[in-house]
């Protein structure tokens, strides 16, 4: 991973207390609002950001699947679903599946992705900061910012749009 990125993650985990302070606080601002302007900033945020430099997320956690995105893939690989799920999946006590390695196995030496036009959902909406529930996602804003360099200049520009005193 780049140096510049690198630090971006280094900085979310020396300021994980105010950020976390910060995401509990938008909690109590107009949804609607949070929502309009982190669209712009996601947008804007990955026009620059080049995941190919980075792919942490895929290197560091395991994405969710579910029973269609496990037929979809399965299906491009020409393997059964059973066949996808016993080889790539793993099935928590509470049904929660994920692929079952990490870094990601479909994930190529050069950063890309080999099942890319039919990856998981959770893959394709990582880190979820252009989603109208980002606001009530405490926990997993913050721990996206520990991983995701994207995650922590949206949120560091948030703070800058919407600042919280
Ligand atoms: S399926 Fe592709 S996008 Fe998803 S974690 Fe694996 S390599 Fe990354
Ligand atoms: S989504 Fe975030 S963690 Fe994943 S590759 Fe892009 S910048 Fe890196």
């Amino acid at each position: 991973m780049k140096t510049n990125l690198i630090s971006l993650l280094d900085n979310a985990k020396l300021n994980k207390k105010e950020n976390d302070l910060y995401l509990r606080g938008l909690r109590n601002h107009k949804e609607e609002h949070i929502f309009t302007e982190i669209k712009k900033i996601h947008q804007e945020v990955f026009t620059k950001i080049d995941c190919i430099e980075c792919a942490n997320c895929c290197k560091t956690i395991p994405a969710l699947v579910t029973n269609s995105d496990i037929k979809r893939i399965a299906s491009v690989l020409n393997i059964s679903a059973k066949q996808f799920l016993r080889k790539y999946v793993l099935e928590d006590i509470n049904g929660e599946m994920t692929l079952n390695v990490v870094p990601c196995r479909f994930l190529n030496e050069d950063n890309t992705c080999s099942i890319y036009e039919v990856r998981p959902e959770a893959c394709r909406r990582f880190p979820h900061t252009d989603e109208k529930e980002y606001p009530r996602r405490t926990s997993l804003n913050l721990a996206n910012t520990l991983v995701c360099p994207a995650a922590v200049q949206v949120l560091q520009q948030l703070k800058n749009v919407i600042p919280l005193v």
